[in-house]
């Protein structure tokens, strides 16, 4: 196709530059042109139907073809299609769904603000920290920790939080200031013969070493997503985030629940933050809010985080910080619509019972060959992928293996992604038994291939 003139391929290689893309890799093999979406499936612009395994990016949560939310956009577009709530100005559909998000918080909280990507929410997390600190006259304790393997988004401040090497190398990033620890990937990580009690325990150790390292008055706070996602789905081992807890409270440091991923459904709770029974500060929502129908993003703060900063804002005069986009009346609508749906159709009992479906059936393919590990929690889930079970190798180059898989995935009608050698599963919340036993069933068939394809 990429090779018709005036094609969509053609003109897509010609005139639009991807995120995340090998930008001369694109121009040899063309795009994969998505035209049109129904439940759980997408298809192409060949005729081609896939099971979107992944929402799109971990967010699609209600699939793709919810009229409730079409209608909801509609609505609002007629009655209102876009006003601001800078300087004193408000409209009802951001202060409905602050209402809501502060209400369903399942820790106590203060506020919601509004931004429009996951990105931005983490963003304004930190220059609310940076701000509560010159409120507080502590304008030194503006350091940072996240984990490596975090994902925390690609603007310059949450790509400094991101611990992966795609967001830093090049970019000339971390910036000073934003500091990472060992990630809770307790398969990749633990020490031969080591506890998952005695790994937890170690990161913890870690974490406190490194704060004394760098002086506890220079660190305001640390943040990590309850399930990691980019960095391959790890889920934390039982304790992590209550001996996360306990280091960062000895030491007067906040925490950030970055539930860009988790939040509204994902983990079988509305929030991971309450799967792992986490004390967060601020929590970043962003993705299943809007079912990704809309770009919409929010942060909820408690009231330490809140009212140094309003005091602040008083005597300087304004709060300088904020986006034109910033709670959009037709993104918050979506959003208030989205969890009416996850309400009234009792998602969260449906991600309980589908989800322990789906893990019953990745945990019986780690009698395949290929699968070193499964992992997962509600409708989140890896399989990590190795040729070699006792060394946990896979293929010379990591994500080679991941690579060949996710092809074959593709191949078999699932689009799956592979980060690193870890095949990550993360379908629309709305998905069924049958559909859930289709994707295995097309998972199987994409390993053996792989393991055929390399000589396994
Ligand atoms: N945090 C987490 C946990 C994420 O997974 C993502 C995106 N995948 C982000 C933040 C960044 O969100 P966005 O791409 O909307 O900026």
């Amino acid at each position: 196709m990429k090779d018709i003139p005036n094609s969509t391929e053609a003109r897509d290689i010609k005139n639009l530059m991807h995120p995340y893309t090998n930008a001369r890799k694109l121009e040899t093999e063309g795009p994969l042109v998505i035209e049109s979406g129904e439940g759980i499936y997408v298809t192409d612009n060949n005729g081609n139907r896939y099971l979107e395994a992944m929402s799109g990016l971990w967010s699609a949560g209600l699939g793709f073809s919810e009229k409730r939310l079409v209608a909801a956009a509609t609505r609002q577009m007629e009655k209102l299609p876009f006003y601001h709530i800078f300087s004193m100005r408000s409209h009802g559909p951001a202060v409905d769904l602050a209402e809501k998000l502060v209400n369903l918080a399942p820790v106590p909280m203060s506020k919601a603000f509004f931004t429009n990507s996951g990105s931005e929410a983490n963003d304004t997390a930190v220059k609310m920290l940076w701000y509560r600190a010159h409120a507080l006259g502590t304008p030194e304790k503006k350091k940072v920790i996240s984990r490596l393997r975090g994902y925390h988004g690609v603007t310059v401040v949450a790509a400094s939080m991101t611990g992966l090497p795609y967001n830093h190398t090049s970019f000339g990033l971390p910036l000073p200031g934003f500091l990472h620890t060992g990630s809770p990937h307790y398969w990749r990580d633990a020490e031969p013969g080591e506890s998952e009690a005695d790994f937890v325990a170690r990161r913890a150790r870690e974490l406190e070493e490194l704060i004394l390292a760098e002086g506890p008055e220079t660190i305001a706070a640390f943040i990590g997503e309850p399930v990691n996602g980019g960095g391959g789905v790890i889920v934390p081992p039982q304790g992590y985030w209550q001996a996360i807890q306990a280091v960062l409270d000895k030491y007067d440091i906040l925490l950030i629940a970055d539930e860009v991923i988790c939040g509204f459904g994902r983990t079988g709770n509305m929030f991971g933050t309450e799967t792992f029974g986490m004390k967060p500060d601020m929590m970043t929502l962003s993705k299943q809010i809007t079912s990704s129908y809309q770009p919409f993003s929010a942060l909820l703060v408690n009231e330490r985080v809140f009212a140094p900063i309003a005091d602040e804002s008083n005597r300087i005069g304004t709060f300088g910080h904020g986006y034109t986009g910033g709670g959009h009346p037709v993104g918050a609508a979506v959003a208030l619509e989205t969890l009416r749906i996850i309400e009234e159709d009792k998602l969260l009992d449906h991600v309980g019972d589908v989800g322990a479906h789906m893990q019953a059936g990745l945990a019986a393919l780690t009698g395949h060959p290929l699968v070193g590990e499964h992992r997962g929690v509600g409708l989140i889930a890896a399989l990590e992928l190795v040729t070699d079970k006792e060394t946990k190798a896979g293929l010379d180059k990591p994500g080679a293996l991941g690579g060949i898989a996710a092809a074959k995935m593709q191949a078999n009608g699932v689009i799956s992604r592979n980060m690193n050698d870890a095949l990550a599963f993360c379908p629309p919340m709305i998905i069924t038994h049958a559909e859930v036993d289709d994707m295995l069933a097309r998972t199987k068939r994409s390993l053996d291939e792989t393991a055929a394809e390399i000589g396994m």
